[in-house]
C-alpha cells in the first residue's frame, strides 16, 4: 500500500444503539469538496457545524454535527470528515452511502488505523493499543493499553534501539580498521556498552511480559492428578458449576476454559485432564492437550493433596522456563488444617479447599499479582509478537557476546543487525506486508 492513499475511505465509526450519537468517518483527498458538498459551504477546520444531512435529490437524511480536521492535522494524517448523527443503523448506512456516492470506498477493518501507521501518525506497537483498547477485557488492560497507545512501550524500544546502534557502530568502526581490530574489540567500553543494552533489554522484557498478561489475562493452566479437585477449583473460583466435578477419576478428557474478571484484572483458566499414564484413547487425547496448554500458559497451577504433592511434584519437571508455579494442597476440610501459604524456591504454596472455599482468596491475591495487579502507572500493554520478538534480541545479543570474546567483530556485528531488525518489528521500522494484513486486518471496521 502506497504511503500516501489516493482514495478516499469511510465507514461507521460507530453506532452505538438508536437513542445515541453514531458517527461517520471518512478519510482521503475527497474530503474537503465532499464536505463542502454536505454542509453548502466551506467548513471551518475542527469546528462542530450542525447541519441538515441531505441525499442528492435534496430529501433530509438526518441532521447532525459536521467536523472537517483538514490533513496533517488529524488522526489518519489525511484530510477526514466525521459526520455525527443520530445513532440509527438506518441512518448512518444512508449516510455511508452518500458518502460514497461524494468519491468514498467503504473501508476494511483497521484501515484508518493503517493509513496512521503509514502516515507516521502511530507506530505500530502504538497502532496495535488502539485496537488492545477497543478490546480490553479489565481496567487494568485498557490502562496498560492506553499506556502503550501515549508511546510509552515504543519510547522504551527506542531508547534500547540507540544504545543497540551506538554499540554496532563501534563494532563496525573496528572491522573497518582490520589491523587493529582485535585491540578495538578488547575495548571495555564495548563490553560495557554491551551489558547496557543487554541490562535495557532484560528489563523491558520483564515489562513487556506483565504487559502480555495486562492485555490478554493470565493463563492458568490446572494441572493434577485424576481427583484431586481441580475442576471443583475451577468451579469456585468462577462461582458457577462450569466444569463436571466427579468422584470418578478421569471425567476431565478436554480442555475446559473459564475466563475471570478478578477486581478488574483478567483471568483465564484451563482445567486440563488429569496428568496421567492411561490407556483410554480419550483420555490420551485430554493429557496430549493438558501438555499443550502449559506450553501456553502463564501460570501452571498444581491441585494436589497432602498425602499426593511429593509425588505430583515432579509434573512440574517439564515446565518450559518462565511458567509460574503455583502448588495448591486441597482438601485441608478432611484433614482439618488450617488454610496457609508461603514462597518457597520461586513456588508458591497454599493449602485450601475448593469444597468449603477455605484459602481460596489467599490464592485470588496470588493470582492477582501475577497478573500485574498494583503495577503501576507506568504499565504499558504489550502482544505475544513483541515478547518474542525481545526474546530473539536476546538470543542475538547473547551469540554477539560469544562472538566478541573470540575477537570475531564481523560475526558480532551481524547478530547486531538481527538484534536491531528484531527490535525494529515491535515499532514497525522493518516490518513485511504479511505482518501489517494480520495486524491490521483483526481490527474492527472503521477504527
Ligand atoms: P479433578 O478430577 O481433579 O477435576 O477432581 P474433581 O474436582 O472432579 O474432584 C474429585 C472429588 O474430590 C469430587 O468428589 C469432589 O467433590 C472432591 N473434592 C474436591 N475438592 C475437595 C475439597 O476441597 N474437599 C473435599 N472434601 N472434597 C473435595
Amino acid at each position: 500500500m502506497p504511503a500516501h492513499a489516493t482514495d478516499t475511505i469511510a465507514a461507521i465509526a460507530s453506532a452505538p444503539g438508536v437513542a445515541g450519537v453514531g458517527i461517520v468517518r471518512v478519510s482521503g483527498p475527497a474530503v474537503p469538496t465532499m464536505a463542502r458538498i454536505l454542509l453548502g459551504r466551506t467548513p471551518q477546520p475542527r469546528f462542530a457545524h450542525f447541519t441538515a444531512f441531505r441525499d442528492p435529490a435534496g430529501a433530509l437524511i438526518d441532521r447532525g454535527l459536521l467536523l472537517h480536521f483538514p490533513a496533517p492535522a488529524s488522526y489518519t494524517g489525511e484530510h477526514i470528515l466525521e459526520l455525527q448523527g443520530h445513532g440509527s443503523v438506518v441512518l448512518l448506512d444512508q449516510l455511508l452511502r452518500r458518502c460514497c456516492g461524494l468519491g468514498a470506498r467503504l473501508a476494511r477493518p483497521g484501515e484508518f488505523t493503517e493509513r496512521a501507521f503509514l502516515n507516521g501518525k502511530l507506530d505500530l506497537a502504538q497502532a496495535e493499543a488502539v485496537a488492545d483498547l477497543i478490546a480490553a477485557r479489565s481496567q487494568a488492560g485498557a490502562r496498560a493499553a492506553l499506556q502503550s497507545m501515549e508511546g510509552v512501550f515504543s519510547r522504551k524500544v527506542e531508547a534500547v534501539l540507540h544504545e543497540l546502534v551506538t554499540l554496532r557502530v563501534h563494532i563496525e568502526a573496528a572491522i573497518d580498521f582490520p589491523e587493529e581490530e582485535i585491540d578495538f574489540l578488547a575495548d571495555p567500553a564495548i563490553q560495557q556498552q554491551l551489558d547496557l543494552v543487554r541490562a535495557g533489554l532484560a528489563q523491558m522484557l520483564r515489562e513487556a511480559q506483565r504487559g502480555l498478561r495486562l492485555n490478554d489475562g493470565l493463563r492458568v493452566a490446572i494441572i493434577g492428578r485424576p481427583n484431586a479437585g481441580k475442576s471443583s477449583l475451577l468451579n469456585a473460583l468462577a462461582g458457577r458449576d462450569r466444569a463436571i466435578v466427579n468422584a470418578t477419576a478421569g471425567t476431565t478428557r478436554d480442555v475446559l476454559r473459564e475466563h475471570l474478571n478478578l477486581d478488574g484484572i483478567a483471568l483465564e483458566l484451563a482445567d486440563t485432564a488429569g496428568l496421567r499414564d492411561t490407556e483410554d484413547e480419550v483420555e490420551r487425547e485430554g493429557v496430549r492437550r493438558a501438555h499443550g496448554e502449559l506450553q501456553r500458559a502463564d501460570v501452571a497451577l498444581l491441585v494436589t493433596t497432602k498425602a499426593g504433592h511429593t509425588a505430583d511434584l515432579g509434573l512440574f519437571d517439564t515446565l518450559p522456563a518462565g511458567v509460574e508455579r503455583v502448588v495448591l494442597i486441597n482438601k485441608i476440610d478432611l484433614d482439618n488444617l488450617p488454610a496457609r501459604h508461603h514462597e518457597c524456591e520461586d513456588v508458591h504454596w497454599l493449602w485450601a479447599s475448593a469444597k468449603t472455599g477455605e484459602g481460596l482468596d489467599a490464592l485470588r491475591e496470588h493470582l492477582k499479582r501475577l497478573a500485574g495487579a498494583g503495577s503501576g502507572e507506568g504499565a504499558f500493554s504489550a502482544r505475544r509478537r513483541h515478547v518474542l520478538a525481545l526474546q530473539q534480541v536476546g538470543v542475538h545479543l547473547q551469540y554477539t557476546a560469544n562472538q566478541l570474546a573470540v575477537g570475531a567483530g564481523e560475526l558480532a556485528a551481524e547478530e547486531l543487525r538481527q538484534a536491531q531488525q528484531a527490535l525494529g518489528e515491535i515499532t514497525g521500522n522493518y516490518t513485511s506486508d504479511d505482518l501489517l494484513g494480520a495486524i491490521f486486518g483483526s481490527f474492527c471496521i472503521g477504527k
